[in-house]
């Protein structure tokens, strides 16, 4: 990277081609932690042979609770090149036959996802592309590499910025989450598209992860897509925060959500009108998916926990 890293809202402006690193810490190379066929994710991201995940290393926000520390906070991974990344994908998706090339946090490693991918895309080989997001981006980047965006994974987490700075050092993060959110259903259409298989090819999923003392976000971030965007919208409601790495020395950080404040969020979602999505089961280890509309086929797969181990 031969200019100054602005990927992120952050732009941090960090000569990443010269040995410099910013907030997220994220060098010249990309960086990653696991990859593989994955089956924690929502149904139609998911086949008989998994979402085919590569997890990057590092993380352009801090949550205190994150579930992910040892590679997001902490860099655990390995560095790799950009041919050993195109082979990863081709495994993916010759090998493994995965529903899809799922990025998990990709944002500071899009110049070398474009670079790995290119030769693999003109070969022939394709899967559908997720961009696996916390929201925190930035439009500019978004356009620029909006080819790997068939299908938005995108998260809105907070609606008062207070909160995302105090939990996840993110400032801005509700205008960019949002427009992040906007950009998505612009672009991919609010709904999701499947294909012949029921598979997802091309829409928006927002994951709506409720907060221990911040369900009134989730509920106006509900709000707000079913103003601002629409209620077509899949959304998936996620019960499954557990207080993790700095989290259990923080509260209200540091207690899981009660079952008032997810069952406040669920009835929000169906009052505001969302048919498409999923709700986890709030007893049930957090480990299955519920729909919340008719629109959809519940698939192979269930949300499940982001950090599971992949083979
Ligand atoms: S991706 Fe990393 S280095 Fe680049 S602007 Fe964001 S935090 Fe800074």
């Amino acid at each position: 990277m031969n200019k100054p890293c602005e990927l992120c809202p952050r732009r941090c402006g960090a000569m990443r081609g010269e040995g410099e690193t910013g907030f997220c810490r994220a060098g010249n190379a990309p960086r990653i932690f696991r990859w593989g066929p994955h089956f924690g994710e929502e149904p139609p991201l998911v086949n008989a042979g998994g979402s085919g995940a590569i997890f990057f290393s590092r993380c352009t926000m801090r949550c205190c609770y994150c579930q992910n520390s040892p590679w997001s906070w902490r860099g655990e991974g390995e560095d790799v090149s950009i041919e050993r990344l195109r082979e990863m994908m081709r495994v993916l998706a010759e090998d493994k036959k995965c529903a899809n090339w799922n990025m998990v946090s990709p944002t500071p490693y899009l110049p070398f996802i474009r670079e790995a991918a290119h030769p693999l895309l003109r070969e022939g080989i394709r899967l559908p592309f997720v961009f696996n997001t916390s929201g925190y981006e930035r439009r500019e980047t978004l356009e620029e590499y909006a080819e790997f965006a068939d299908v938005a994974l995108c998260d809105l987490r907070y609606s008062q910025n207070e909160t995302a700075i105090a939990a996840s050092a993110a400032p801005g993060y509700v205008e960019a989450g949002r427009d992040t959110m906007k950009w998505f259903a612009n672009r991919l259409g609010d709904g999701l598209a499947l294909d012949a298989n029921g598979l997802a090819a091309r829409g928006v999923i927002c994951r709506i992860l409720v907060l221990p003392g911040h369900a009134d976000e989730a509920i106006e971030n509900l709000a707000w897509i079913a103003t601002e965007i629409s209620s077509n919208v899949h959304v998936s409601v996620m019960s499954q925060y557990t207080p993790a790495f700095r989290a259990k020395e923080i509260a209200p950080w540091n207690r899981t959500v009660s079952e008032d404040e997810y069952n406040e969020v669920a009835e929000a979602a169906a009052d505001f009108g969302f048919a498409n999505g999923w709700v986890q089961g709030f007893d049930s280890n957090h480990a299955d998916a519920a729909l919340l509309g008719e629109n959809m086929s519940p698939g192979e797969g269930a949300v499940g926990e982001r950090t599971e181990n992949l083979p």
